[in-house]
């Protein structure tokens, strides 16, 4: 008899912006949607396409163990509004199926797998990732070991905690370990199946964090998880803390705490009380504050006009298509032609419309660009510019640097264009750029862009970081669904009090 071990993996990975629109069954068919014969021949063949997260838990077991992945569903959208309801019930009984399946074959299954965000929403329902996670559970029952990793921007719910023997979430942010904490869920997998007993705790604290002081290199939200990471030893095998994402405007937001022990439940309990007291505690220095539109803009036309001063970048946070903006809002963009400043680099505009309209005029052409024709989402205003096209490629590349190093990407259809003084990506998928192969592609040459803007609210840090040092970043508050000024997102269903809407509240752990 065979002693190859049976893992499932399956997963839902959607970081939901209420106000933003919603995530339909195309956007995932875009992005990432396999299931069947089509995922096993990925996992057999080429990965390159899969998340990091998966491609770490399958390096891992590859070269440690006997094993037989078990493909279900790997559903993945952008960044977005709410699943649509149609789809993810779709979803959900195509995952139970596929579990059920498994569980009935012969050697069952020893282990499922789950790479989630964590902050998903479907339209009518708050704790979408709970949904997926106690159906695995009463699948496959309490002797089976669930392991899931998270996006750090997700929110554990008790229901999430309950249904998984141990949650995973990312530690870093810009997210450049995915790879890591998929390789810590196979170790964690492979420990349980030599009778290791996870104990984990969960505790929320009632806080909502600006995206932009989410940052893992240095800050608030750093020295909590350099504090969790240095208690990790025989007693404890994983310290999550997840800050989560505001924007998701759901009943579930908070700041979830997440200790898991080997065999020891009181230690999992005691440190967790610990990280959500210091939480509690620095709780006033994860405010920000942002520079005015106005004195970005201000800032970009006086480096533009002396080459002495260093570079910089504006990074348009408020419309980071990494959080479910739409990148297309032209605020910064009007400033900038309005002001004449000139040598501005601007990466990207999503629009599908005018990057075919380019495609179809051809090369150097003249015409008159009309950004978001067709668009009705709320801070999506039009704007007419003369344009002159510069670049014309397909959008596909494996990305060099941050969050998309070594993945494929396919932004569709691209056009540069220059509009006044300004460079313009165009792309016809929705990206954040955080990835300076995005911009290459199209000609530019970043060591010699004097301004950039940036549509990202931080994962761009990871992969410009060879151009544009911290102190050259300039975080812009313009408008848009993604502002990290919590009082602007007009939140009404996260829980109450919270802080910091409730800025005088009480709590302790
Ligand atoms: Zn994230």
């Amino acid at each position: 008899m065979s002693t190859s071990k049976r893992i499932a993996i399956l997963g839902f990975s959607l970081e939901a912006n209420r106000n933003a629109p919603v995530s339909d069954k195309k956007s995932f068919e875009q992005t990432l949607y396999v299931h069947g014969e089509t995922f096993a021949s990925i996992l057999d063949t080429d990965r390159a396409t899969l998340p990091g997260t998966v491609r770490g838990f399958c390096a891992t077991l590859d070269q440690s163990i006997d094993w037989q992945p078990v493909p279900i569903v790997l559903a993945e959208a952008p960044p977005g509004g709410p699943a649509e309801q149609a789809f993810f019930d779709q979803l959900l009984a195509q995952m139970k199926q596929g579990l059920e399946q498994a569980m009935h074959e012969p050697g069952g299954l020893d282990g499922v797998y789950i790479s989630e965000h964590g902050a998903g929403l479907a339209m009518d329902l708050d704790d979408a990732d709970g949904e997926v996670f106690s159906m695995v559970r009463g699948v496959v029952g309490a002797g089976v070991p669930v392991i899931a990793t998270l996006d750090l921007h997700g929110h554990v719910t008790p229901r999430m905690n309950e249904s998984t023997d141990v949650l995973v979430a990312y530690l870093t942010n810009p997210h450049v370990d995915q790879f890591e904490r998929g390789t810590e869920a196979a170790k964690i997998m492979m420990e349980m199946h030599r009778g290791m007993q996870p104990h984990s705790v969960l505790i929320r604290v009632p806080m909502i964090s600006p995206a932009v002081s989410l940052l893992t290199a240095s800050g608030p939200y750093a020295d909590l998880i350099n504090l969790g990471q240095s208690r990790l030893g025989p007693d404890i095998v994983n310290v999550s803390i997840l800050a989560g994402f505001a924007p998701a405007d759901a009943s579930t937001n908070a700041m979830s705490i997440v200790v898991t022990s080997r065999n020891n439940h009181a230690s999992a309990q005691k440190l967790a009380y610990e990280l959500a007291t210091s939480a509690w505690a620095d709780r006033k220095r994860y405010i920000t504050s942002l520079t005015p539109l106005k004195a970005a803009v201000d800032k970009a036309a006086s480096v533009a006009s002396s080459p002495a001063k260093s570079a910089i970048l504006l990074a348009d946070v408020a419309d980071n298509p990494g959080g479910g903006g739409r990148g297309n809002t032209v605020y910064l963009l009007k400033e900038l032609i309005q002001r004449q400043v000139g040598g501005v680099v601007l990466g990207m505009m999503y629009d599908e419309l005018l990057a075919a309209e380019a495609h179809q005029l051809g090369l150097g052409a003249s015409f008159n660009a009309r950004f978001n024709r067709d668009e009705t989402t709320r801070f999506s205003e039009a704007l007419s510019a003369d344009a002159v096209v510069e670049a014309l490629i397909d959008g596909t590349c494996i990305g060099r640097r941050g969050i998309y190093a070594d993945r494929c990407v396919d932004l569709g259809p691209c056009a540069l264009l220059r509009v006044a003084g300004i460079q313009i990506a165009v792309v016809s998928r929705r990206y954040q750029c955080a990835d300076p192969v995005f911009l290459e592609r199209l000609g530019i040459d970043l060591s010699q862009s004097r301004v950039l803007v940036i549509k990202s609210r931080g994962h761009f840090r990871a992969g410009f970081d060879e151009y544009f040092k911290p102190e050259q970043i300039v975080e812009v508050d313009a408008p848009g669904l993604t502002t990290p000024v919590i009082p602007n997102l007009n939140l009404t269903r996260v829980p109450r009090p919270i802080y910091p809407l409730d800025s005088q509240m009480c709590w302790a752990p």
